[in-house]
């Protein structure tokens, strides 16, 4: 028998037991751009059939490999603008000069799934959502330092290195803000570790997404 949301056999996720329906948990991962986070999601992603991401929507330019709908969606700021004066977001942010925010709608709809959302979003955007998300689940992706940061940066052939190195120590001082820190230096272990938490998170899970 499945007792997954779209009926599909997918395993429950721990914690949560065949026939005891509940409401999806918002995940919401966080960090330094370049710490790893979209490694470590991209991954959980594909192993785990019963969560899904949220495809936030912003005004920054495509990379080459990305595909609108699928990583962001991509929209002018005017109509970037027009979607917040319309309430469209659950919080919004500007980062490295760029507009992005988090869709409202979709993500609660798939929450009453049964579904669980992760979020990959900004620090200050995460602590946002927490005072309005009473239930959402916030984790941290910690490089091993700012060195190793830069490294990783350059490798994924990042243009802008400099504006996100400024933002890194004012979002590493508030990890403390966070349930739970990652930090991401071997990548197997670190996803180990990312795994059990939401393993953790999942358990403890009182079935409310109240925002
Ligand atoms: P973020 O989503 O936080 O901006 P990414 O997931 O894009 O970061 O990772 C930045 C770069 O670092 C990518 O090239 C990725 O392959 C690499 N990377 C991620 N985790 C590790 C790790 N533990 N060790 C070495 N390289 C890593
Ligand atoms: P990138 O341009 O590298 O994809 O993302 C830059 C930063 O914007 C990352 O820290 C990413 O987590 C954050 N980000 C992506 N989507 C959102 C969103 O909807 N809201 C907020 N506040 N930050 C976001």
């Amino acid at each position: 028998m499945s007792n997954s949301p779209d009926g599909q056999g997918v395993a429950a996720p721990s914690g949560v037991h065949a026939g005891n329906r509940r409401k999806g948990v918002l995940i919401v991962v966080s960090g330094p751009s370049g710490a790893g986070k979209s490694t470590l999601i991209d991954r959980f992603l594909r192993e785990d059939s019963y969560s899904q991401f949220s495809i936030s929507y912003t005004t920054r330019q495509k990379r080459v490999h990305e595909v609108d709908g699928k990583d962001y969606h991509f929209v002018d700021e005017g109509t970037f603008e027009s979607m917040i004066a319309k309430g469209h977001f659950l919080e919004w942010e500007k980062v490295h000069g760029n507009l992005y925010g988090t869709p409202r709608a979709e993500i609660l709809a798939i929450l009453e799934t049964g579904k669980d959302i992760v979020l990959d979003i900004d620090v200050k955007g995460a602590i946002n959502i927490s005072g309005r998300c009473a239930a959402a689940r916030l984790i941290f992706i910690e490089p091993p330092s700012v060195g190793e940061l830069v490294n990783r940066l350059s490798l994924r052939g990042e243009k802008e290195i400099e504006t996100r190195m400024k933002r890194v120590e004012e979002e590493i001082a508030r990890k403390g803000e966070f349930g739970y820190t990652i930090v991401n230096d071997d990548l197997e272990k670190a996803y180990g570790r990312f795994r059990k938490a939401i393993d953790d998170i999942r358990r403890e899970d009182n079935g409310k997404n109240n925002c």
